[in-house]
């Protein structure tokens, strides 16, 4: 069994149909997806889909990519959709210094208010950050507030750092990429204890289907590819990295 901590099934591209895609998921062993929001409509939608299964949570929040125009109304809507009980995370939230969509300051802002709703919720967060781990670091590193490192793409060094704050590592599709020297050392060196599963779909499909359109189930191949690196059965990524996810986002019985 899986536990895909990041999926868009709230996008454009998979929303519509969804059903299929979450059967496909099921028939390669997901057994829990995480739905996250980058923006307000997403967000509303990622509850939506929360409340169609049983076995579907949310992650609410606005994207430093989406938070060009973001007002203190947004945020008190987000606030209020972080209460819905099937929501498990504030996310995803962050700073992305690569695309540059909205001002350093205007993402910093976003980023520090949303980290107070996680706060005052006791709920983790789930962080997008690119070309901006110092100062993400740092932000967090003062907020107290846990999570998940979503997509790393780090170094190992930094996602020891990391880890030592409270924060897990979720890997996704680029894991498999043939090039990508980076994610495979954090995939090597990383405990097994401190490492989630994703997608990030519809973007970033793993191999051996790179290129096409990603989809949640896409999932097993990243647990694969981490197995195949650390010398691991598919059996035993599966089951901790599910665990770790569970104890995250605080599902444990
Ligand atoms: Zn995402």
């Amino acid at each position: 069994m899986l536990f895909n901590t990041h999926t868009h099934l709230n996008s454009e591209q998979l929303f519509e149909n969804r059903d299929l895609y979450i059967q496909n998921a099921i028939d390669r062993g997901v057994k829990y997806f995480t739905v996250v929001g980058y923006d307000l409509e997403s967000s509303r939608l990622a509850v939506q889909i929360a409340h169609e299964y049983d076995f579907i949570y949310a992650a609410v929040g606005i994207s430093p990519n989406d938070c060009k125009e973001t007002t203190d109304e947004d945020l008190e809507a987000i606030e209020a959709l972080a209460k819905d009980p099937k929501v498990v995370a504030v996310g995803e939230i962050g700073l992305d210094y690569y695309w540059d969509e909205a001002s350093k300051e205007k993402q910093i802002d976003c980023f520090k208010k949303q980290l107070e709703i996680a706060k005052r919720l006791s709920l983790p967060v789930t962080i997008h950050a690119r070309d901006a781990y110092e100062d993400t670091f740092d932000i967090l590193s003062k907020s107290g507030v846990k999570g998940i490192m979503h997509c790393y793409s780090g170094s190992y060094e930094m996602a020891l750092r990391f880890i030592k704050i409270g924060y897990y590592i979720s890997l996704a599709g680029p894991v498999t990429f043939k090039n990508a020297k980076v994610p495979k050392r954090v995939a090597e060196g990383v405990d097994l204890n401190y490492l989630l599963v994703e997608t990030d779909d519809p973007y970033l499909t793993p191999a051996p289907y790179r290129g096409k359109q990603n989809e949640p189930g896409n999932v097993y191949f990243v647990a694969q590819k981490i197995a195949e690196l650390k010398g691991l059965s598919y059996e035993e990524v599966a089951k901790q990295t599910t665990e770790n996810a569970l104890e995250v986002f605080q599902l444990k019985k």
